[in-house]
């Protein structure tokens, strides 16, 4: 490290609902924040269309134009908003420190992490082609969209579960794309998915193609017994098989749950290190909403103003 590194107090890293309310905060608190903003300035939502639950856009509002008006209101609070990734950090001794793209350290009185997560695909082109025209990861965000029709939604997990019986309150029929006999789901979602009468389940059968020219119109699957291929029509195509944290650069310093969540403590965005706080989806793995993150985000930035003044460092 050389000699000449950057001092900040208060360091934030991502910049989705969860970083920009932490540099709201941090700001108007008068700690001077400095966010990267990682590889994807605004996070998941740039990748989304339509934002119709986040309270205050009457009219809802297209998930990066959303990301914008975040962005400009942290930076017309005073918050030094950097471009660049976090790519390493060491922990050992205060103030912490913080690799920037793989080329410079920052050091910080207190570090707020909100990196998010990103949600697994199934690596098909047509999935990529039709994202935002009928392909989506979050039945809570688009399944509205969808009301009165027949739509499908791939993987068996609780994620799978609990959207398959969201988009059941809301679409005609919800065809269950499941790869193997049996669902990974908790008994008593399974049981729930299996009562639910506008809920097929496709056993044993893959994605073979997302069909459509500019909208989801069918989706092609195959049995993988029978190798059979049929092609069911729907409008539109629900990705649940997963999601991952992005908390690898924090591996081996915070304590996290065996999938990589970053464990914070109950009613705080507090980690097991000293000032060093996290919030939104690396830290969540159950609720994951933009108004969510942004409340934990508020969380993060009152909890490091407390810890800093506590510390007589603010
Ligand atoms: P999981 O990893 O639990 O499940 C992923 C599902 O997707 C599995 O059924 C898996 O199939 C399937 N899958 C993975 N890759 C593919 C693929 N390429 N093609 C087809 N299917 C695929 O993820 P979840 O997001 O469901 O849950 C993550 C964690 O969060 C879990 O611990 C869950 O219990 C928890 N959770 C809890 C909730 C709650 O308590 N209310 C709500 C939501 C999540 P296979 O089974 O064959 O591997």
């Amino acid at each position: 490290m050389d000699s000449t590194i950057e001092k900040v107090s208060c360091l934030i890293i991502g910049s989705g609902p969860a970083g920009y309310t932490a540099a709201i905060y941090a700001a108007r608190a008068n700690l001077k924040p400095v966010m990267y903003q990682g590889i994807q300035p605004g996070g998941q939502l740039t990748i989304t269309t339509d934002v119709e639950n986040y309270p205050g856009y009457p009219d809802g509002i297209q998930g990066p134009e959303m990301m914008v008006h975040f962005e400009k209101q942290a930076a017309r609070m005073g918050t030094d908003i950097r471009y660049g990734l976090a790519t390493n950090v060491d922990f050992t001794t205060h103030p912490l420190k913080v690799e920037i793209d793989e080329e410079k350290w920052i050091e910080a009185d207190a570090v707020i992490i909100s990196t998010g997560a990103s949600a697994k695909w199934l690596g098909m082109e047509s999935e990529q082609r039709l994202n935002g025209h009928g392909v989506s990861a979050c039945a809570v965000c688009d399944g509205f969209f969808f009301k009165g029709k027949d739509v499908a939604i791939v993987g068996a997990g609780d994620t799978a579960a609990e959207e398959a019986l969201y988009l059941s309150k809301i679409c005609s029929n919800v065809n269950m794309i499941i790869r193997r006999d049996t669902m990974r789901a908790s008994k008593i979602m399974q049981d729930r998915v299996l009562n639910t009468s506008n809920i097929k389940i496709f056993w044993n059968s893959e994605t073979d193609e997302i069909l459509g020219g500019t909208k989801v119109e069918a989706v092609r699957i195959r049995n993988n017994v029978t190798n059979e291929k049929q092609e069911i029509p729907i409008s539109a195509f629900f990705v649940a098989i997963g999601h991952e944290p992005n908390s690898s650069i924090f591996k081996g310093w915070l304590d996290m749950d065996e999938t990589g969540y970053i464990k914070t403590i109950p009613g705080s965005s507090k980690t097991n290190l000293e000032g060093v706080f996290a919030s939104g989806d690396v830290q969540d793995k159950i609720y994951r909403q933009a108004v969510t993150a942004a409340g934990s985000g508020c969380i993060a930035a009152l909890d490091a103003e407390r810890y800093l003044g506590e510390k007589g460092l603010h």
